[in-house]
Protein backbone atom coordinates (compact mmCIF):
# COMPACT_ATOMS: atom_id res chain seq x y z
CA UNK A 1 0.00 0.00 0.00
CA UNK A 2 1.23 3.25 -0.72
CA UNK A 3 0.68 6.44 1.07
CA UNK A 4 -0.11 9.71 -0.78
CA UNK A 5 -0.47 12.41 1.50
CA UNK A 6 -3.63 14.98 0.97
CA UNK A 7 -1.18 17.95 1.36
CA UNK A 8 1.09 16.69 -1.34
CA UNK A 9 -1.83 16.22 -3.79
CA UNK A 10 -2.99 20.07 -2.94
CA UNK A 11 0.23 21.50 -3.40
CA UNK A 12 0.73 19.88 -6.52
CA UNK A 13 -2.48 20.53 -7.95
CA UNK A 14 -1.87 24.48 -7.03
CA UNK A 15 1.47 24.43 -8.25
CA UNK A 16 -0.33 23.04 -12.08
CA UNK A 17 -2.79 25.71 -11.97
CA UNK A 18 -0.33 28.37 -11.68
CA UNK A 19 1.77 27.01 -14.35
CA UNK A 20 -0.51 25.54 -17.11
CA UNK A 21 -2.58 29.20 -17.14
CA UNK A 22 0.82 30.81 -17.90
CA UNK A 23 2.94 28.45 -19.71
CA UNK A 24 1.51 27.38 -22.89
CA UNK A 25 2.80 23.33 -23.20
CA UNK A 26 5.89 22.92 -25.25
CA UNK A 27 3.57 20.83 -27.52
CA UNK A 28 1.65 23.79 -28.23
CA UNK A 29 4.11 25.98 -28.58
CA UNK A 30 6.14 23.51 -31.65
CA UNK A 31 2.88 22.87 -33.45
CA UNK A 32 2.11 26.59 -33.29
CA UNK A 33 5.69 27.79 -34.40
CA UNK A 34 5.26 25.08 -36.88
CA UNK A 35 2.27 26.32 -38.42
CA UNK A 36 3.64 29.78 -38.54
CA UNK A 37 6.32 28.86 -40.90
CA UNK A 38 4.26 27.32 -43.08
CA UNK A 39 1.53 29.58 -43.07
CA UNK A 40 1.79 31.86 -46.32
CA UNK A 41 -1.20 34.34 -45.77
CA UNK A 42 0.30 37.40 -44.33
CA UNK A 43 -2.66 38.15 -42.12
CA UNK A 44 -2.94 34.62 -41.02
CA UNK A 45 0.98 34.37 -40.31
CA UNK A 46 1.01 37.33 -38.41
CA UNK A 47 -2.46 36.53 -36.24
CA UNK A 48 0.01 33.35 -35.06
CA UNK A 49 2.99 35.44 -34.14
CA UNK A 50 1.19 37.13 -32.07
CA UNK A 51 -0.50 34.09 -30.61
CA UNK A 52 3.32 32.87 -30.12
CA UNK A 53 4.38 36.45 -28.47
CA UNK A 54 1.85 36.37 -26.84
CA UNK A 55 2.51 33.11 -24.99
CA UNK A 56 6.11 34.28 -24.72
CA UNK A 57 5.11 37.00 -23.03
CA UNK A 58 2.80 35.29 -20.49
CA UNK A 59 5.97 32.67 -19.72
CA UNK A 60 7.81 35.54 -19.00
CA UNK A 61 6.02 38.00 -16.86
CA UNK A 62 4.23 34.97 -14.82
CA UNK A 63 0.89 36.04 -16.33
CA UNK A 64 -2.27 34.16 -17.78
CA UNK A 65 -1.81 33.77 -21.03
CA UNK A 66 -5.66 34.79 -21.78
CA UNK A 67 -8.24 36.05 -19.57
CA UNK A 68 -10.61 32.87 -19.57
CA UNK A 69 -8.46 30.70 -17.10
CA UNK A 70 -11.46 28.35 -17.31
CA UNK A 71 -13.31 25.43 -15.50
CA UNK A 72 -10.47 22.88 -14.24
CA UNK A 73 -11.12 19.19 -15.69
CA UNK A 74 -8.79 17.13 -14.10
CA UNK A 75 -8.60 13.29 -15.37
CA UNK A 76 -7.43 11.00 -12.13
CA UNK A 77 -5.70 7.52 -12.70
CA UNK A 78 -5.71 5.90 -9.08
CA UNK A 79 -3.60 2.61 -8.37
CA UNK A 80 -5.66 0.25 -6.43
CA UNK A 81 -3.13 0.52 -3.57
CA UNK A 82 -2.63 4.01 -3.12
CA UNK A 83 -4.10 5.29 0.08
CA UNK A 84 -4.72 8.95 0.58
CA UNK A 85 -3.65 10.16 3.93
CA UNK A 86 -5.50 12.78 5.50
CA UNK A 87 -8.67 13.88 3.76
CA UNK A 88 -10.35 12.96 0.49
CA UNK A 89 -9.31 12.96 -3.31
CA UNK A 90 -11.45 15.16 -4.57
CA UNK A 91 -11.11 17.64 -1.51
CA UNK A 92 -7.44 18.06 -2.18
CA UNK A 93 -7.81 18.45 -5.86
CA UNK A 94 -10.81 21.23 -4.86
CA UNK A 95 -8.56 22.68 -2.33
CA UNK A 96 -5.35 23.14 -4.89
CA UNK A 97 -7.43 24.65 -7.47
CA UNK A 98 -8.82 27.07 -5.18
CA UNK A 99 -5.24 28.12 -3.80
CA UNK A 100 -3.61 28.27 -7.07
CA UNK A 101 -6.56 30.44 -8.68
CA UNK A 102 -6.32 32.54 -5.47
CA UNK A 103 -2.16 32.95 -5.33
CA UNK A 104 -2.43 33.57 -9.57
CA UNK A 105 -4.70 36.25 -9.22
CA UNK A 106 -6.27 34.05 -12.03
CA UNK A 107 -9.99 34.22 -13.17
CA UNK A 108 -12.26 32.64 -11.06
CA UNK A 109 -14.99 31.58 -13.80
CA UNK A 110 -17.35 29.09 -12.32
CA UNK A 111 -20.96 29.54 -10.45
CA UNK A 112 -23.07 27.16 -8.48
CA UNK A 113 -25.52 26.38 -11.12
CA UNK A 114 -26.99 27.10 -14.20
CA UNK A 115 -30.11 28.94 -12.49
CA UNK A 116 -28.93 30.89 -9.47
CA UNK A 117 -25.16 31.26 -11.39
CA UNK A 118 -23.72 32.60 -7.70
CA UNK A 119 -19.99 32.89 -8.45
CA UNK A 120 -18.41 30.21 -6.24
CA UNK A 121 -15.11 32.78 -5.77
CA UNK A 122 -12.32 30.27 -5.55
CA UNK A 123 -13.17 28.46 -9.44
CA UNK A 124 -14.49 25.15 -7.72
CA UNK A 125 -15.71 22.70 -7.89
CA UNK A 126 -13.56 21.08 -10.61
CA UNK A 127 -14.74 17.97 -12.63
CA UNK A 128 -12.89 15.25 -11.75
CA UNK A 129 -12.87 11.73 -13.75
CA UNK A 130 -11.26 8.44 -12.03
CA UNK A 131 -9.85 5.57 -13.99
CA UNK A 132 -8.77 2.92 -11.24
CA UNK A 133 -5.74 1.26 -12.43
CA UNK A 134 -3.55 -1.37 -11.49
CA UNK A 135 -0.06 0.53 -10.68
CA UNK A 136 0.76 1.87 -7.09
CA UNK A 137 0.62 5.39 -9.08
CA UNK A 138 -1.27 8.54 -8.66
CA UNK A 139 -1.26 10.61 -11.94
CA UNK A 140 -3.92 13.99 -12.01
CA UNK A 141 -4.48 14.95 -15.67
CA UNK A 142 -5.08 18.82 -14.90
CA UNK A 143 -6.76 21.21 -17.73
CA UNK A 144 -8.49 24.64 -17.65
CA UNK A 145 -11.12 24.38 -19.92
CA UNK A 146 -12.30 27.64 -21.66
CA UNK A 147 -15.78 28.10 -22.48
CA UNK A 148 -15.06 29.74 -25.84
CA UNK A 149 -13.99 26.51 -27.18
CA UNK A 150 -16.52 24.30 -24.92
CA UNK A 151 -19.34 26.07 -25.54
CA UNK A 152 -18.51 24.85 -29.79
CA UNK A 153 -18.11 21.23 -28.89
CA UNK A 154 -21.01 19.11 -30.08
CA UNK A 155 -22.57 15.53 -30.08
CA UNK A 156 -24.90 13.41 -32.50
CA UNK A 157 -25.85 9.85 -31.86
CA UNK A 158 -25.50 8.53 -35.42
CA UNK A 159 -27.29 5.23 -36.71
CA UNK A 160 -23.93 2.83 -38.07
CA UNK A 161 -25.20 3.30 -41.30
CA UNK A 162 -23.80 7.39 -41.23
CA UNK A 163 -20.46 5.66 -41.05
CA UNK A 164 -17.18 7.31 -41.18
CA UNK A 165 -18.35 9.70 -44.02
CA UNK A 166 -21.25 11.06 -41.65
CA UNK A 167 -18.93 11.05 -38.84
CA UNK A 168 -16.35 13.38 -40.96
CA UNK A 169 -19.13 16.07 -42.51
CA UNK A 170 -20.10 16.38 -38.94
CA UNK A 171 -17.02 17.22 -37.98
CA UNK A 172 -16.00 19.27 -40.20
CA UNK A 173 -19.74 21.10 -39.43
CA UNK A 174 -18.64 21.41 -36.03
CA UNK A 175 -16.02 23.52 -36.95
CA UNK A 176 -17.39 25.18 -39.62
CA UNK A 177 -20.25 26.56 -36.94
CA UNK A 178 -17.43 27.52 -34.38
CA UNK A 179 -15.97 29.47 -36.99
CA UNK A 180 -13.83 31.93 -34.80
CA UNK A 181 -15.66 31.75 -31.43
CA UNK A 182 -13.07 29.00 -30.10
CA UNK A 183 -9.77 31.33 -31.14
CA UNK A 184 -8.69 28.98 -33.93
CA UNK A 185 -6.27 26.97 -34.54
CA UNK A 186 -8.07 24.64 -32.13
CA UNK A 187 -7.66 21.29 -31.15
CA UNK A 188 -10.58 19.04 -33.05
CA UNK A 189 -11.10 16.20 -29.77
CA UNK A 190 -13.03 13.85 -31.33
CA UNK A 191 -14.76 10.85 -29.41
CA UNK A 192 -15.75 7.99 -31.21
CA UNK A 193 -18.36 4.80 -30.08
CA UNK A 194 -19.52 4.09 -26.32
CA UNK A 195 -23.04 5.54 -25.59
CA UNK A 196 -24.13 9.10 -25.16
CA UNK A 197 -21.86 10.02 -22.06
CA UNK A 198 -18.89 7.98 -22.99
CA UNK A 199 -18.34 9.62 -26.51
CA UNK A 200 -18.36 13.11 -24.58
CA UNK A 201 -15.81 11.69 -21.99
CA UNK A 202 -13.42 10.55 -24.66
CA UNK A 203 -14.03 13.61 -26.79
CA UNK A 204 -12.80 15.77 -23.92
CA UNK A 205 -9.82 13.08 -23.60
CA UNK A 206 -8.64 13.84 -27.02
CA UNK A 207 -8.82 17.42 -26.81
CA UNK A 208 -6.66 17.73 -24.18
CA UNK A 209 -3.89 15.27 -25.68
CA UNK A 210 -0.68 15.84 -25.58
CA UNK A 211 -0.46 16.80 -29.35
CA UNK A 212 3.02 14.59 -29.86
CA UNK A 213 1.61 11.38 -28.69
CA UNK A 214 0.75 9.48 -31.97
CA UNK A 215 -2.20 7.33 -32.04
CA UNK A 216 -1.43 3.72 -31.69
CA UNK A 217 -4.53 2.56 -33.81
CA UNK A 218 -3.26 3.09 -37.14
CA UNK A 219 -6.77 3.51 -38.76
CA UNK A 220 -7.40 6.49 -36.35
CA UNK A 221 -3.91 7.69 -37.00
CA UNK A 222 -5.02 7.72 -40.71
CA UNK A 223 -8.40 9.55 -39.81
CA UNK A 224 -6.74 11.74 -37.75
CA UNK A 225 -4.74 13.25 -40.15
CA UNK A 226 -7.38 13.32 -42.88
CA UNK A 227 -9.98 15.30 -40.97
CA UNK A 228 -6.38 17.69 -40.01
CA UNK A 229 -6.04 18.53 -44.02
CA UNK A 230 -10.20 18.66 -44.64
CA UNK A 231 -10.18 21.27 -41.92
CA UNK A 232 -7.37 23.30 -42.63
CA UNK A 233 -8.67 23.41 -46.10
CA UNK A 234 -11.70 24.92 -44.70
CA UNK A 235 -10.20 28.41 -44.75
CA UNK A 236 -11.44 29.18 -41.28
CA UNK A 237 -7.33 30.52 -40.06
CA UNK A 238 -6.17 31.57 -37.20
CA UNK A 239 -8.78 33.43 -34.52
CA UNK A 240 -11.02 33.43 -37.91
CA UNK A 241 -9.10 35.79 -40.58
CA UNK A 242 -8.39 33.19 -43.21
CA UNK A 243 -5.62 31.01 -43.79
CA UNK A 244 -4.63 27.63 -43.79
CA UNK A 245 -3.99 26.78 -39.82
CA UNK A 246 -7.43 26.11 -38.66
CA UNK A 247 -6.45 23.13 -36.23
CA UNK A 248 -3.05 22.14 -34.73
CA UNK A 249 -4.42 18.88 -34.35
CA UNK A 250 -7.03 16.14 -34.66
CA UNK A 251 -7.16 13.88 -31.70
CA UNK A 252 -9.53 10.41 -31.95
CA UNK A 253 -10.62 8.18 -29.00
CA UNK A 254 -12.37 5.39 -29.18
CA UNK A 255 -14.49 2.75 -27.21
CA UNK A 256 -17.27 -0.38 -28.06
CA UNK A 257 -20.26 0.62 -28.79
CA UNK A 258 -23.85 -0.79 -29.63
CA UNK A 259 -24.72 -2.32 -32.49
CA UNK A 260 -27.56 -0.08 -33.19
CA UNK A 261 -25.60 3.19 -32.84
CA UNK A 262 -22.63 5.30 -33.81
CA UNK A 263 -22.31 8.47 -30.79
CA UNK A 264 -20.03 10.98 -32.10
CA UNK A 265 -18.53 13.58 -29.95
CA UNK A 266 -16.61 16.95 -30.34
CA UNK A 267 -15.18 18.60 -28.37
CA UNK A 268 -13.01 21.82 -29.45
CA UNK A 269 -9.95 22.74 -27.15
CA UNK A 270 -8.51 26.45 -28.16
CA UNK A 271 -4.92 27.18 -29.19
CA UNK A 272 -4.63 28.64 -25.20
CA UNK A 273 -4.85 24.51 -24.81
CA UNK A 274 -3.75 24.47 -20.59
CA UNK A 275 -2.86 21.30 -19.32
CA UNK A 276 -0.66 19.40 -17.45
CA UNK A 277 0.38 16.21 -15.65
CA UNK A 278 0.99 15.72 -11.41
CA UNK A 279 2.13 12.90 -10.85
CA UNK A 280 2.20 12.08 -6.82
S1 LIG B 1 -11.40 30.17 -26.37
FE1 LIG B 1 -9.41 29.93 -25.35
S2 LIG B 1 -8.11 31.62 -26.09
FE2 LIG B 1 -10.28 32.09 -26.59
S3 LIG B 1 -10.99 33.37 -24.89
FE3 LIG B 1 -11.55 31.23 -24.41
S4 LIG B 1 -9.82 30.43 -23.21
FE4 LIG B 1 -9.12 32.29 -24.21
Amino acid sequence: MKIVKYEDIVLKVKLACLQMTTDLPQDVQNKLEMMAMQEDGQLAKQMLDIIIENANIARQENRPMCQDTGMVVCFVKMGQNIQIEGGLLADAINEGVSLGYEEGYLRKSVVNNPIDRINTLDNTPAIIHYDIVEDDVLIIEVAAKGFGSENMSQLKMFPPAAGIAGMKEFVKQVVIDAGPNPCPPIIVGIGLGGDFEKAALLAKKAAIRNLDEVNPNEKLLALEKELEVEINNLGIGPQGFGGKTTTLKVNIEMFATHIAGLPVAVNINCHAARHIKVVL
